[in-house]
C-alpha cells in the first residue's frame, strides 16, 4: 500500500479562501476587518520567518495587522504594559507574541496577561481548560490545523486509538484533547515512555511531535493507519525533515503528511480562522 498524501499547502489555501471570504462579507456589511498584532521580542531568526509568514497570510485575506517589534533587553514589566494597552483597544482582536522570548521574561505570565478571547495562539489557560470541559473557544492552532486534516481523510474518528508522541503545552496535550474530543481514545508518549513502538503499533492515528528528524519507523505503524507528521528539523544541509521516515511510513499508512508542506501550513491557516473568530465574539459583545 502507498499512502494517499494529505497535502497541507491545499488543504490550507482552502481554509485561507474561506477566511477571505468571509472576512470580504463582514466589510461589505459595516464592520471593519479583524485585526491582530504580532510582538516580535528579540531577533530569532526562525521567528522572524514565522512572523513574516503570519504577517503576509493577513494581508492576503485582508486583515489589519500590525508587527510590534521590541529589543532583546526588553524587561517583562514593558511587555505585559504593551499587552494591556492591545487588550484595551477595540480594533484588535487577536494578540499573539511569538515565542520563544529572552530568559527574562516569563512565558506563562505573558500568556496569561492576554485577554482570553483575542488569545488566537490559544495558549492561555482559560483556552485549554475549555478545550478539556469540551466547550472549546479559541483552539491551539497547530492541533486544530491536523483535526481539520483528519476530517479531509473521510475517516470517521470516533473510537478510534490515537497516539500523540510528545507533551508540549502548544502541541501534544492539547493535541490529546482534541483527538478526545473527537471521541477517539488517545494515548500521550514522551520521552520517557516504554514500549513505544509497540504502543504506536495500535493506534489507527498516529501524531508525532517530538522534533527528531525520521524518529518514527515505518515497522512501527499499523497497515492503513493516518499519520501526521508535526515535526519541522532543520538538517545539516539546510533541507527540511519531519518526525516521521516518510519513504518508509508512506508504505504502510493509508495517508500521510509530507513535511514541509503538511501540518506547517496549516497552522498559520487556523491562525487566520481564530483571528476571524475572535473579531466575530468582540462583535457580539
Ligand atoms: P517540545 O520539544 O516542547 O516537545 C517534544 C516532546 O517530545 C516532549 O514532550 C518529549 O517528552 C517528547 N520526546 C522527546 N524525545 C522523545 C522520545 N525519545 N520518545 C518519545 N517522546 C520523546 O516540542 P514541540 O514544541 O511540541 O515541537 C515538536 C516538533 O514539532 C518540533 O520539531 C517543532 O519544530 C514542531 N512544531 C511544528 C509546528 C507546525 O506548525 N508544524 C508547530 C509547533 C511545533
Amino acid at each position: 500500500m502507498t499512502a494517499q498524501i494529505l497535502d497541507g499547502k491545499a488543504i490550507a489555501a482552502d481554509v485561507r479562501e474561506q477566511v477571505r471570504i468571509q472576512v470580504e462579507q463582514r466589510v461589505r456589511s459595516g464592520q471593519r476587518p479583524p485585526g491582530l498584532v504580532v510582538i516580535l521580542v528579540g531577533e530569532n531568526p526562525a521567528s522572524q520567518v514565522y512572523v513574516r509568514n503570519k504577517q503576509a497570510a493577513c494581508e492576503k485575506v485582508g486583515f489589519h495587522s500590525e508587527l510590534k517589534r521590541l529589543p532583546a533587553s526588553t524587561r517583562q514589566e514593558e511587555l505585559l504594559a504593551l499587552i494591556d494597552e492591545l487588550n484595551a483597544r477595540e480594533d484588535v482582536d487577536g494578540i499573539l507574541v511569538q515565542l520563544p522570548l529572552p530568559e527574562q521574561i516569563d512565558e506563562n505570565l505573558v500568556t496569561e496577561r492576554i485577554s482570553p478571547t483575542k488569545d488566537v495562539d490559544g495558549f492561555h489557560p482559560y483556552n485549554i481548560g475549555r478545550l478539556a470541559l469540551r466547550m472549546p473557544l479559541l483552539r491551539p492552532c497547530t492541533p486544530k490545523g491536523v483535526m481539520t486534516m483528519l476530517d479531509r481523510t473521510g475517516m470517521d474518528l470516533a473510537g478510534r486509538d490515537a497516539i500523540v508522541i510528545g507533551q508540549s503545552n502548544i502541541v501534544g496535550r492539547p493535541m490529546f484533547l482534541e483527538l478526545l474530543a473527537a471521541r477517539c481514545t488517545p494515548t500521550v508518549c514522551h520521552s520517557r515512555t516504554r514500549d513505544l513502538p509497540d504502543k504506536v503499533r495500535r493506534a489507527d492515528i498516529v501524531v508525532a511531535a517530538v522534533g527528531v528528524p525520521k524518529f518514527v519507523q515505518g515497522d512501527w505503524i499499523k497497515p492503513g493507519a493516518v499519520v501526521i507528521d508535526v515535526g519541522i528539523n532543520r538538517l545539516e544541509d539546510g533541507s527540511l525533515c519531519g518526525d516521521v521516515d516518510y519513504e518508509a511510513v508512506k508504505e504502510v499508512a493509508a495517508w500521510i503528511t509530507p513535511v514541509p508542506g503538511g501540518v506547517g501550513p496549516m497552522t498559520v491557516a487556523t491562525l487566520l480562522e481564530n483571528t476571524l473568530q475572535a473579531a466575530e465574539l468582540h462583535a457580539r459583545n
